[in-house]
């Protein structure tokens, strides 16, 4: 069996301890065939503190090469000085620019036995399923000309240009079709056409690109204002969602939090299809280094676990191996096994390397 290649950058905070339990997984999966081939580097301020920099060059170069990166979390008080460009979170930043990471997906997955934890009703999120797609490289936040100058008459005016091309279009409307074939087989598209020239482009292109290559999915487009609404109204009339940076930041956000906590959420940012076929990827929990807890086995390691089983499925087509692990953390919360972010009054505390520990028998348990 070909390897499977995967760079480790735990990171900063609690990222060393949440990568812990991926590994776990890890050596479980090999000790039955899988052939995981981890390697491990530095990033953030852990490569500040090693190497003077938040991501050396020969990580970077060992990120292309690989292709496939899961990391923990960056960032933390110990940096919290250093100028803009030299914190921890440009070492991030530098990943995504340089492996040209342009999709990314957030699942909102809400878990029978934490229905609870959402402000929204139980009936409205019980059972929700959907995924926002955001485009990541364009729109408004890289858009020339951007900047504030100060006018003539001694105001100042600033400038953000929100611009796309058909090529960024069409590339992200791909992955959101590929994405929903293997999901619910639908698609909002979400702009604002009605004032917005890349608006107008957006849902034209979308819509050439469904007619032309994916007829068989499902297509609807929606005034992003109108999806803020929705979301909150009726989020199981979604399956994929695909919108622009701007957009897809706001609103991936909200649909995360109709999910309730921040320790329970995945990610991944794809790129583009690399020669043998897949693509480059970064997977990475949402949440932050969280220092203020990090180092005594407090964190929720299950935004961390959730993001491998992305993994499984976008970089290594092992979907009913990341239904599985996604199936072993229902199994443990419905055991009533809750880290300290999540825990509520009747169910078992537990600590990070328990709750990998149950995420592992659960996972054996649903293999047997
Ligand atoms: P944070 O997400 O680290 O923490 C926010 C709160 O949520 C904290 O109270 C923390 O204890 C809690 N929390 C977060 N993840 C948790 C988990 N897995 N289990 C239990 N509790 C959890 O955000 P912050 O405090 O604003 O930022 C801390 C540092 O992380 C900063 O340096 C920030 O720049 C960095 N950061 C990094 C990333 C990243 O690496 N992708 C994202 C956001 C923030």
């Amino acid at each position: 069996m070909a390897e499977r290649r995967i760079l480790f950058l735990p990171g900063d905070g609690i990222g060393p301890e949440i990568m812990a339990q991926v590994r776990r997984l890890v050596d479980w999966y090999n000790a039955r065939g899988y052939g995981f081939l981890v390697e491990e580097d530095l990033v953030g301020g852990a490569a500040i503190d090693a190497h003077g920099v938040p991501l050396h060059p020969d990580t970077l170069a060992r990120a292309r090469e690989v292709g496939t990166v899961m990391l923990g979390a960056v960032g933390g008080p110990k940096w919290d000085h250093l100028p803009f460009e030299r914190k921890p979170e440009r070492g991030l930043l530098a990943l995504r620019k340089e492996l040209g990471l342009f999709a990314n997906l957030r699942p909102a997955l809400v878990f029978d036995a934490l229905v609870e934890a959402s402000t929204l009703k139980t009936e409205v999120v019980r059972g929700l399923d959907l995924l926002i797609l955001r485009e990541l490289t364009g729109g408004v936040y890289f858009g020339e000309p951007r900047g504030i100058e100060e006018l003539p008459d001694g105001e100042r005016r600033a400038v953000d240009t929100q611009v796309y091309t058909t090529p960024e279009i069409r590339r992200i409307a791909r992955v959101a079709f590929e994405l929903a074939r293997r999901r619910r087989n639908r698609v909002t598209s979400v702009e604002k056409a009605n004032v917005m020239y890349t608006g107008v482009l957006w849902r034209q292109t979308v819509q050439e690109v469904h007619d032309r290559e994916y007829p068989d999915v499902e297509l609807r487009h929606m005034y992003a204002d109108n999806c803020a609404m929705q979301l909150l109204r009726d989020p199981h009339q979604f399956d994929v969602i695909v919108t622009d940076n701007l957009f897809g930041d706001l609103l991936s956000d909200e649909a995360a939090m109709l999910t309730g906590s921040l320790g329970m959420l995945p990610s991944a940012s794809l790129g583009e299809r690399r020669p043998d076929g897949r693509r480059n990827a970064l997977y990475e929990p949402v949440h932050g280094s969280a220092p203020d807890i990090a180092g005594r086995d407090l964190a929720n390691p299950l935004a961390c676990i959730l993001s491998f089983a992305m993994l499984l499925r976008h970089s290594f087509d092992l979907g009913e191996e990341a239904d599985r692990l996604e199936g072993a953390v229902a199994r443990v919360l419905e055991a009533g096994y809750r880290t300290a972010d999540i825990h509520t009054p009747g169910t078992t505390r537990v600590g990070t390397r328990e709750m990998g520990g149950r995420v592992l028998e659960a996972l054996e348990a649903l293999s047997g």
